[in-house]
């Protein structure tokens, strides 16, 4: 078997430690996994601030505060987004979908998510499973739980048993605990298409 750490032009041998030549260290075993991260101010709504309505996996949540952002500012399917272009080594959601363009103003952010859902299955990838934490000193997502679990589950074209939503505070300290930012966290799993892990 090649050693994948032989000297390469770039990387004497001796010279650097690990010098890589692209060789795979380990067979590619048709399972990827991808995170993402978002964070979105939150404002007093319009017209007290620029906030717009909270939304969080595509489910209105009642507040006095909503994210400041150039899209609906779903934090949560931004995050879920950017762990699927991230599974596929790809571009993250701001180099897709600049918060510049105006197309995008006020934009679903569902558009966000199925395109890098169709990014997913035209790579020949599958979503397994998908794990996400919200980070938000109030309300409590609770009671939107269910609703977003079946939100996201129906776009990734996976069962929402599948799916994780957690939700958590920040114990009153920094921005998020002074009820000032929304934090979403993501992970994701996917499979080859038809491929069969015992
Ligand atoms: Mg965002």
């Amino acid at each position: 078997m090649t050693d994948p750490r032989r000297a390469t032009p770039d990387h004497p041998a001796g010279a650097v430690p690990g010098g890589y030549d692209g060789t795979p260290a380990h067979p590619d075993i048709g399972l990827r996994i991808g995170m993402g991260y978002d964070l979105h101010r939150l404002e007093p709504l319009a017209p007290h601030g620029a906030g717009r309505p909270l939304v969080l996996a595509g489910v209105p949540i009642e507040h006095d505060r909503g994210p400041v952002a150039h899209s609906d500012g779903d934090a949560l399917y931004h995050a879920i987004t950017d762990a699927l272009l991230g599974a596929l080594a790809q571009h993250d959601i701001g180099a897709l979908f600049p918060d510049d363009d105006p197309r995008h103003e006020s934009a679903d952010s569902a558009i966000f998510l199925d395109e890098a859902v169709r990014r997913v299955h035209e790579a020949g990838w599958r979503v397994v499973n998908a794990d996400c934490v919200v980070v938000l000193e109030r309300p409590r997502i609770g009671p939107h739980r269910g609703d977003m679990r079946r939100n996201i589950a129906a776009r990734l074209m996976t069962p929402a048993e599948r799916i994780g939503v957690k939700g958590k505070t920040h114990e009153r300290v920094d921005a998020v605990g002074e009820g000032r930012a929304v934090e979403t966290h993501a992970v994701v799993l996917l499979a080859r298409a038809g491929a069969h892990h015992a």
